[in-house]
């Protein structure tokens, strides 16, 4: 899962974005509104944590203009103290929940947590390729009608691959979606993933469907 946190405070945008790594969500951070933005809109993000006050656009025309935009991604505000009445305007404006500062990091996390459970429940969420299906609001995974049982890695990984069916996915886009950690150390633990993932998803069946794009990563498709 792929969260994009538009924080202005250093502090504050660091320490959410350690906090929801070590829950192994991959996180982006930006300081700024526009540039907030601009990486909201291009990127199909699953969650958006937003602070209402920002340089150069505020968090609520971020929400207005993505919601305007029919982008239905779940937004957490972050409201400060003062600005208590504004978490009405957000609710108003289309945010799914609001948290004022300063927060336990356990609320936010909890509160992370169930946005991102009935954002895969409202829209029904199942991800499928050929007779692969995978279900991000219970984490189960099939193959036929299969079970398949995957670490947290492997299933992190696996749910990329099905978010971007079709696209070849380099090691580093991998990297960054996936692992949190520096990608040069981790180059070689990617292509282990996937072998793992290969030995659990296509050993023994006719139809392969993870395949190897020679000199640049990795794609998932059926044919
Ligand atoms: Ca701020």
């Amino acid at each position: 899962m792929r969260v994009l946190v538009i924080e202005d405070e250093t502090k504050v945008g660091c320490f959410i974005k350690r906090a929801l790594e070590e829950e192994s969500y991959a996180v982006d951070l930006c300081e700024d509104g526009v540039k907030g933005l601009e990486m909201a809109l291009a990127t199909n993000y699953d969650l958006l944590v937003v602070d209402l006050m920002l340089p150069s656009m505020s968090g609520m025309d971020i929400l207005r203009t993505i919601r305007r935009e029919r982008i239905q991604t779940p937004v957490l505000i972050l409201t400060a103290q003062s600005q208590i009445d504004q978490r009405v305007k957000g609710l108003d404006a289309g945010a799914d929940d609001y948290l004022t500062k300063p927060f336990a990091i356990d609320e936010l996390l909890a509160r992370v947590r169930a946005l991102l459970r009935r954002g895969a429940t409202e829209s029904s969420g199942m991800l499928q390729v050929d007779d692969l299906v995978l279900n991000p609001a219970t984490r189960e995974v099939t193959r036929g009608g299969q079970r398949v049982d995957l670490t947290l890695k492997e299933y992190a990984l696996l749910e990329y691959l099905m978010r971007h069916t079709g696209r070849v996915l380099t090691r580093p886009m991998i990297s960054e979606h996936v692992w949190n950690q520096d990608f040069d150390t981790f180059t070689n633990v990617i292509d282990v993933y996937v072998n793992y993932l290969r030995n659990k998803i296509d050993r023994g069946r006719t139809k392969k469907l993870i395949h190897t794009i020679r000199g640049s990563g990795y794609m998932l498709k059926a044919d």
